[in-house]
C-alpha cells in the first residue's frame, strides 16, 4: 500500500508532511514526494527509495514556508520506482499537483485523449492523467474541475490535490480506496488512514465514497458527487483507532498479530446487532438462493480463503465450498471466471467471495484489473458476489481480509436465522445435486 498525507494549516507544511509520511511508512513504499503551494507556484521534491532519501533532498533545498501541501509514499503499479515516477505530479501548466493512491484503470484512453489535446506526459504512471485532466477541465472553478475529472476516472483511487488557483486549500477525493480527514490545532489534514492522523488531528472522519473534501486552515467542507454540501461526522481520533505507533512492540508486524482479536471483533461488529447478523449481509431471498460458496484469493488472501472454507464447511457441510482456487491461476485461464459454468443456469447462485491482497506476492496488483473485469462479467451473469460487506462495491475494494470476512459472516451468524437459512439452503442444494451425500455434514 502507499500513502497520502496533506495539510492546510498555519505552520510550515513540509515538516508536518514529512512526519505524516513517516507514520504511513508501515504500509510499505518505494519512493516518496512532497508538493507545497509556494509564492512562486507549486514547489516539488521527489525521490526514489526510502524517506531518508527524500529528507536528504529536503535538507539540501530550501522548501517554501507555505502551510499548504501534500505528500505521498508510492508503491509502484505502473512504471518503475524512479524519481520521475514518484508523486506528486504536476499538470502541464504547473497549476495543479496531485498525489494518488490506487490505480486509474482507464488511464490509457485518458492519456490518448489528453495527448491529442496537446498534453505531454513525463512519467510512466497511470496517475499523471489526473493533474492533466484537472487542467483540461478547469474553467475558473476548482471544485467543479475536480468533480468533472473524478467522474472520468475508473478504478480505485484516493487523491490529494493542491492548486495555485486556490493556494490555501488542499482538496481530497476518494473512490473505493481509503482516505481520512481530520482537524486539530487550527489545521486540517488528509491522510490515507486514521492511524497516521494521530498526534496531528484531534477529530477525524472518513469521507463518503465519491465525495470531495476541501480543507482549509481550521475548516473542512465536504461535497457529494453532485456538488451538494454534506456534513462531516467527526469523532475523536483516538476513538477511531488512530494509533500508528509500534507501542511496546519491536515490529509493526508483531503489533498487528496481537491486534487481531480486537480488529476481528471490531470488524465483525459492523455486521451484527450484538447477537445476530444484520440483514445487510444477505436478504432471506438471497440466502435461500445460494447453492455454493466460492472463495478465491492469492498470496495470504489464498490462505485466508482456505481458513474460510473450513469455517463455512463446518456450518454448511463438507462440500459447500470445494477447492479454493488461486485467483491468479483461475483468472489467467482463458474465459475463466469466478462463477463456474456448471452452476450457471441453475436456480441457485453461488456466493462468490474474492479476496485480494494489496501487494506482496508476485505481481498481484497487476491481477486486480482482469479480476475486476471478470467480476463485472459475472455480475452481468446474475451471480451474487459479495466483498467485504460494503454493499456499494460488491467486487471492487476487496482486500486481503476479503475471504476472512466471509468466514466471519458464517461464523458470527452461527445462532442467527440467516446463517441457519444459508446452512439449510446449502445442504438442500447438495442433497439435490448429489443424493449420495444427502447425509453429509
Ligand atoms: N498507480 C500509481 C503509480 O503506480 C499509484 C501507486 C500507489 O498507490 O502508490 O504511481
Amino acid at each position: 500500500m502507499c500513502g497520502i498525507f496533506g495539510v492546510s494549516g498555519s505552520t510550515p507544511a513540509v515538516p508536518l508532511i514529512a512526519a505524516g509520511l513517516k507514520k504511513l511508512e508501515y504500509r510499505g513504499y518505494d519512493s516518496s514526494g512532497i508538493a507545497v503551494n509556494g509564492e512562486k507556484g507549486i514547489w516539488l521534491c521527489k525521490s526514489a527509495g526510502s524517506l531518508s532519501h527524500l529528507e536528504k533532498k529536503l535538507n539540501q533545498s530550501a522548501p517554501p514556508l507555505s502551510s499548504v501541501g501534500i505528500g505521498h509514499t508510492r508503491w509502484a503499479t505502473h512504471g518503475k520506482a524512479t524519481d520521475l515516477n514518484a508523486h506528486p505530479f504536476l499538470s502541464a501548466d504547473g497549476m495543479f499537483a496531485v498525489a494518488h493512491n490506487g490505480i486509474i484503470e482507464n488511464y490509457t484512453g485518458l492519456k490518448a485523449f489528453l495527448s491529442e489535446k496537446g498534453f505531454s506526459f513525463v512519467s510512466d504512471t497511470d496517475s499523471e492523467v489526473v493533474p492533466m485532466l484537472l487542467e483540461y477541465f478547469y474553467d475558473g472553478d476548482v471544485l467543479k474541475a475536480i468533480r468533472r475529472a473524478v467522474s472520468e476516472l475508473e478504478g480505485a483511487f484516493s487523491l490529494a490535490i493542491i492548486t495555485s488557483h486556490a493556494p490555501d486549500c488542499v482538496f481530497a477525493a476518494r473512490k473505493d480506496s481509503s482516505l481520512a480527514i481530520g482537524c486539530g490545532k487550527g489545521c486540517s489534514f488528509v491522510s490515507s488512514d486514521i492511524p497516521a492522523l494521530s498526534g496531528f488531528a484531534e477529530q477525524c472522519c472518513i469521507p463518503d465514497e465519491n465525495s470531495v473534501a476541501v480543507l482549509r486552515k481550521g475548516e473542512i467542507k465536504l461535497f457529494d458527487r453532485q456538488g451538494n454540501r454534506t456534513a462531516p461526522s467527526f469523532k475523536p481520533t483516538g476513538e477511531c483507532g488512530g494509533d500508528a505507533e509500534k507501542g511496546d512492540f519491536p515490529f509493526f508486524m508483531l503489533k498487528e498479530i496481537f491486534s487481531q482479536p480486537r480488529c476481528l471483533t471490531d470488524a465483525a461488529a459492523q455486521f451484527t446487532d450484538g447477537k445476530r447478523l444484520k440483514k445487510i449481509l444477505f436478504s432471506d431471498e438471497e440466502a435461500n438462493a445460494f447453492n455454493r460458496v466460492k472463495l478465491i484469493g492469492c498470496g495470504s488472501a489464498y490462505h485466508a480463503g482456505v481458513a474460510g472454507k473450513n469455517f463455512i464447511e463446518r456450518l454448511a457441510g463438507s462440500r459447500a465450498c470445494g477447492r479454493v482456487p488461486l485467483s491468479g491461476r483461475t483468472l489467467r485461464r482463458k474465459n475463466s471466471r469466478p462463477v463456474y459454468k456448471s452452476e450457471r443456469g441453475n436456480r441457485g447462485h453461488p456466493v462468490c467471495a474474492a479476496a485480494r491482497q494489496s501487494k506482496g506476492s508476485g505481481n498481484s496488483r497487476r491481477r486486480k484489473h482482469p479480476f475486476e473485469q471478470h467480476c463485472a462479467r459475472s455480475r452481468q451473469d446474475g451471480a451474487h458476489a459479495r466483498g467485504h460487506g460494503n454493499s456499494s462495491c460488491h467486487y471492487k475494494g476487496l482486500h486481503n481480509a476479503g475471504a476472512v470476512f466471509v468466514c466471519r459472516r458464517a461464523f458470527a451468524g452461527q445462532g442467527s436465522r440467516n446463517a441457519a437459512r444459508l446452512r439449510g439452503a446449502l445442504r438442500k442444494r447438495h442433497a439435490e445435486r448429489s443424493p449420495r451425500r444427502a447425509g453429509d455434514a
